[in-house]
């Protein structure tokens, strides 16, 4: 045997074992033998480095240390889950589906929600390549040196499977590992952690790999993603992998109806607390792949899958005072602190109370025994006072009258459930607010800048909005604590790259009330410029689709505030993106202006995404279902019988994918 194959052999040995003890949880060697093999294969790559290979066992030990963690574009995207919390809740999901997909017949996958970080695993030619976070759902970060020493995920999985894949799973810390870290970390004299899940999604930003490999991480795996057509469900891509040494947990079901799924929930609410590990929930997906695709995405979530949650724990707990926040619009939240508490493996400090409404509503007082509650949300709420504690001297809570921060009169205008504090330029956290917001990720997201040195700027009178970022130079922050000179320059070079920043995320980074991402992008697209957006009247931004009267007159109001005009002013000749690109309007017409589109069955000329995008870069709308409102049907193979029958009795032109090219041409 040649040294190649002595390693090659040692390696495939080692992964067998690995498998056995980390996923099947059945060791098929002892742990004195393992380590003896491990050396061994270490000492041959040692001598041979030229056999080296990032996926050899070798590499579990980590060791790689990684400053700076790098982003990375998903290829596709990381969405979110929609949530529902009743059988209502479930069979709404299922009458909507049900409708778009014109059939009753659907078959649903149950998993648990395990509680942990999102991962997805890019496997190319059957072997692991990168590992990459959530992040944002658009861009994660690249943790591949630290998610190769969690041994229980397969770097060279068996290859009776799909080549060229994604497995998107999620990173644990089982409760046992949780608690012996946490023994031992007491026993040290340091803080022990909070929970499970920050624990886990913390361990994946180590720095060094080697401290990540001796943390009791686990992965459990969730979703196949591929362009390879080799299975025709969820289930049976999930049953696949697991055979090619994936751990799929063995709870999942499949269903033939809601009333399955619901057996399955309540049987699993109470049996989660047998598992291992943590669990917030069920995730029930549609299981024909057919059928997800017909069913599409919104702008956050699949159609095709929904996550019911468990009911959230409850304690009780004393509200010793409430304080106010000011956000970076000015409104106030009022916030409870209370006598810290164990809730739902944390120790809860404070709740949010929402409004001046919300505190009337509980008639909510200092000195109250308080019901909390912990949802999905990471500030847990309070929902209801317990009257028989109540202290015989307690006084009903007078609201805030005055800003705390720069003293301000509060005001509050009809509708509005927020109180706010007007004095928008001269309130510091307002200040600082927008210009964090600014900066952030998905707006400007200017490197080298960080809140902390946002509030120091301001402090030390460099800036007072975000204009001023870009007059800043490097002399001028260099004197601020903690500002080596290195770091002063990235600051400024990260100013300047954020002038490349196209205009629909300056456009949500300008912070008007009410524009969101989704909403700066629809404006974007149809004004294609500042001047245009903030020309409009009152009638042309409602005109927009999805654009409401209540977004339409918080432009309005920007647009009339003169401060704000020389704010943008001031953008535009550093030369800040403030209308579309050349290159990003190629392409784009407004050839399908006011037409509805449905989009059913399978395409052969572009995908269904590409025909979509299509559609929607000619100035026309995609529904879902078929409507009095539909102008075409873009028909492939395969529509759905009930969609034909529908279309037809509405009289609705069906065309073919070909007509559609024509279309557009
Ligand atoms: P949310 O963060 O509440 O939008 O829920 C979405 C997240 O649930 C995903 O990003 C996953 O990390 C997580 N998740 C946990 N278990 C599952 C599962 N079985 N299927 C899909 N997502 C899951
Ligand atoms: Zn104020």
């Amino acid at each position: 045997m040649t040294v190649q194959e002595k390693i090659q052999q040692l390696r495939e040995e080692l992964h067998t074992h690995n498998h056995s003890y980390y996923v099947l949880d059945t060791p098929t060697i002892s742990d004195y033998d393992f380590d003896i093999k491990l050396k061994e294969l270490q000492q041959l790559e040692d001598e041979n480095p030229e056999y080296f290979d990032p996926n050899s066992p070798t590499q579990r030990v980590g060791g790689e240390v990684t400053k700076n963690f790098d982003t990375v574009t998903h290829k596709n995207r990381m969405y979110s889950l929609d949530n529902s919390y009743s059988k209502e809740d479930l069979l709404d999901w299922e009458k909507r589906i049900q409708k778009i997909l014109g059939t009753e017949d659907i078959e649903y996958t149950c998993e648990l929600k395990y509680d942990g970080a999102s991962i997805n695993l890019t496997y190319e030619n059957g072997q692991f390549v990168q590992a990459v976070t959530r992040g944002d759902g658009f861009q994660g970060d690249n943790v591949t040196t630290n998610i190769r020493t969690i041994k229980s995920i397969p770097l060279l999985p068996n290859s009776d499977f799909v080549t060229d894949f994604e497995m998107r799973g999620e990173i644990i810390l089982p409760l046992e590992g949780f608690h012996r870290m946490n023994e031992e970390r007491v026993a040290n004299d340091e803080e022990p952690y909070r929970n499970p899940r920050n624990t886990a999604s913390g361990s994946l930003k180590l720095q060094d790999s080697a401290e990540v490999a001796k943390r009791p991480l686990d992965c459990l795996l969730y979703q196949v993603v591929t362009t390879e057509r080799k299975y025709a469900s969820h289930f049976e891509s999930l049953e696949a992998a697991r055979k090619v040494g994936f751990k799929i947990p063995d709870t999942i079901a499949l269903a033939k109806s809601i009333e399955e799924v619901l057996n399955f929930v309540k049987e699993w609410d109470v049996k989660r607390h047998t598992l291992p590990y943590e669990t917030d929930g069920v995730v029930v997906k549609v299981n024909s792949y057919q059928q997800q695709d017909e069913l599409g995405y919104t702008s956050k979530a699949p159609r095709w899958a929904i996550a019911y949650k468990f009911k959230a724990e409850q304690v009780s707990t004393i509200l010793n005072e409430i304080t106010y926040q000011v956000g970076r619009t000015g409104a106030i939240t009022p916030v409870a602190n209370l006598e810290p508490i164990q809730l739902a493996g944390t120790i809860v400090k404070r709740a949010s109370l929402h409004n001046a409404d919300q505190i009337a509503k509980l008639d909510v007082r200092i000195g109250d025994t308080v019901f909390v509650e912990k949802g999905g949300e990471i500030i847990p709420k309070i929902i209801a006072v317990d009257l028989t504690k109540r202290p015989a001297d307690s006084v009903p809570t007078q609201y805030a009258t005055h800003c705390p921060e720069c003293h301000t009169e509060l005001v509050r205008t009809e509708g509005d459930a927020k109180h706010y504090c007007p004095n928008e330029f001269g309130c510091a956290p307002q200040i600082t607010g927008r210009i964090k917001h600014f900066i952030s990720r998905k707006a400007m997201d200017i490197d080298g800048l960080g809140g902390e040195t946002v509030d120091l700027l301001r402090k030390g009178g460099l800036i007072k909005n975000y204009a001023d970022l870009y007059d800043l130079t490097v002399e001028q922050i260099i004197p601020l604590e903690r500002m080596a000179e290195k770091s002063a320059q990235n600051m400024i070079e990260g100013i300047e790259k954020s002038k490349e920043t196209p205009f629909e995320k300056v456009l949500f980074a300008l912070g008007i009330r009410f524009v969101g991402e989704t909403v700066a992008k629809k404006l974007a697209k149809y004004f294609k410029s500042i001047d245009n957006l903030l020309n409009a009247d009152f009638e042309t931004l409602v005109a927009v689709d999805e654009i409401g009267d209540r977004i339409a007159q918080s432009i309005i109001d920007f647009s009339n505030d003169l401060g704000n005009i020389d704010l943008i002013n001031r953008l535009k000749s550093h030369g800040v993106q403030l209308e579309v690109s050349a290159e990003s309007l190629e392409g784009q017409t407004d050839k399908l202006v006011g037409k509805v589109f449905v989009v059913s069955g399978v395409f052969h000329q572009m995908s269904r995404t590409e025909l979509k995008k299509a559609i929607e870069d000619n100035g026309g709308k995609v529904s879902s279902s078929i409507s009095k409102k539909t102008t075409y049907i873009v028909a492939g193979d395969n529509m759905g019988p009930s969609k034909l029958i529908k279309a037809e009795s509405l009289g609705i032109p069906i065309i073919s994918e070909q007509d559609f090219i024509n279309m557009i041409a």
